[in-house]
């Protein structure tokens, strides 16, 4: 039996040493050694057992090819990050230059040029400032114009967002008290302007980004309470929930932060992760003016500091903003064609290694980041049920949907060059056992 040490020495298992940590490595041969003690392997066959039986990375997050059809997953982390944004974190991760003048040697603004991004990409904002999630920017507005005040929402506005995150919950959190109006279903323009009095903090709008009410509704819009709050002098914060900062022609019922601000609204909150495609992280926008004040005064407000951003999602957000198309829009913009060739040439491949696979016409959807009812044709490769878990267990993971007592595989999520790995996941867990 090799000796732990000369195993550990050997220069393939160094350099995971050097990548994983040793406590990892050691048990990995630890148990390498078992096995050859008890015959499943050869001695010498140790350092290859410990190598092969070694996570892919420090972390024990694993990657997963989401097939569901679902864009944004929630469970799967939201927006997958484009490889112009990994590579700035890789910039990020070390020293850098995130709070330093090199021109002067001086501090230097922290985040300034993401600011400077999210300027140039929101026509019509004046200010802005970055927090960890869309909750943190709500959490700083709620706290910071409306403590020991009253915020003013409509009734069918006061959402759950998903794991029991209720917005309601969050603002009263911060020492704010709610004042409702209207019914679950409608809301007139008098019953705002009937709340609104000296104890108001702020008139608030919620995008219900999960749901959609039909039927015998109303609301009132943006530019309505703009013109009603302002009358008060009381801002109208309206929270879009997805980033979505300009509109985008198949999600038209999907409020977007440019348009929002024009319409009126002081303060635009927003998340990261969702229809933007980058790294979680809270955007508050300010319209010019007063709303570009307020940024300015809850970037000051002590609670600020506790829901800074750190220079990991500094950077990914600019590269997110500034970078190539991120895989989100790319996938909200995919060719239904192009899907439904990628679908055909996978099923044919499949098929012609025994395969029961073959190409299904699907219906996308946007996911837990916006867009409730919103479809999109899809395509995908239908596989018996029994793949659906050993295709969970495979590395990567592949997550598809079950439809009918099938396994679909929906490539709208997954970006093209994903298709040789969904492939092989397939051919790995293999044609179904021939009978007799
Ligand atoms: C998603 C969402 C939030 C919460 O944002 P997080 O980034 O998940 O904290 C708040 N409001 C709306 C309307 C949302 O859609």
């Amino acid at each position: 039996m090799p000796r732990t040490d000369a195993v550990l020495a050997e220069p393939r298992v160094a350099a995971a040493v050097a990548r994983l940590g040793r406590d990892l490595v050691k048990r990995s041969v630890t148990a390498a050694q078992q096995r050859a003690r008890l015959g499943e392997i050869a001695p010498d066959a140790v350092a290859d057992a410990a190598l092969a039986a070694l996570p892919p990375s420090a972390t024990s997050l694993r990657r997963v090819l989401n097939a569901t059809g679902v864009l944004l997953h929630t469970n799967m982390g939201r927006a997958p990050l484009s490889a112009a944004v990994v590579d700035a974190l890789a910039v990020a991760a070390g020293t850098c230059d995130v709070e330093l003048d090199l021109a002067s040697g001086g501090r230097g603004r922290r985040g300034a040029a993401t600011v400077d991004a999210l300027l140039a990409a929101v026509p019509g904002a004046g200010a802005a400032h970055l927090v960890n999630n869309g909750a943190a920017a709500l959490a700083l507005v709620a706290t910071g114009l409306a403590a020991g005040r009253e915020i003013v929402v409509a009734r069918g506005e006061l959402v759950e967002i998903g794991d029991g995150f209720r917005i309601p919950d969050l603002l009263v959190s911060t020492g704010a008290r709610l004042r409702e109006v209207g019914t679950t279903n409608r809301v007139h323009p008098r019953d705002y302007a009937e709340a609104i009095g000296p104890d108001t903090g702020l008139v608030l709008k919620v995008h219900p980004s999960n749901f959609t009410i039909t039927g015998f509704t109303s609301s009132v819009g943006v530019a309505e309470l703009a013109r009603i709050a302002g009358a008060h002098g009381v801002p109208v914060v309206a929270d879009i929930g997805s980033g979505l900062l300009v509109p985008h022609p198949l999600l038209p019922d999907e409020p977007d932060a440019a348009t929002t601000l024009a319409q009126g609204a002081h303060l635009v909150t927003a998340s990261g992760d969702k229809l933007l495609g980058g790294p979680q992280a809270g955007l508050l926008l300010g319209g010019p003016g007063p709303g570009a004040e307020l940024v300015a005064a809850l970037r000051r407000h002590p609670l600020a500091r506790a829901l800074r951003v750190d220079k990991l999602t500094l950077a990914a957000v600019e590269a997110t903003l500034t970078g190539p198309p991120t895989p989100t829009r790319a996938a909200l913009d995919a060719d239904p064609e192009s899907l439904r060739r990628r679908a055909r040439d996978l099923a044919t491949r499949l098929a012609a290694a025994g395969v029961d696979a073959h190409a299904v016409d699907s219906v996308a959807t946007v996911g837990g980041g916006g867009a409730p009812g919103v479809t999109l044709q899809s395509a995908a490769v239908s596989l018996p049920e029994r793949f659906a878990a050993a295709l969970r267990a495979g590395e990567p993971a592949v997550v598809g949907r079950l439809e009918h007592g099938r396994c679909l595989l929906d490539l709208r999520a997954l970006p093209p060059g994903s298709d040789a790995a969904l492939a092989a996941a397939v051919l790995a867990v293999g044609p179904a056992p021939r009978k007799g």
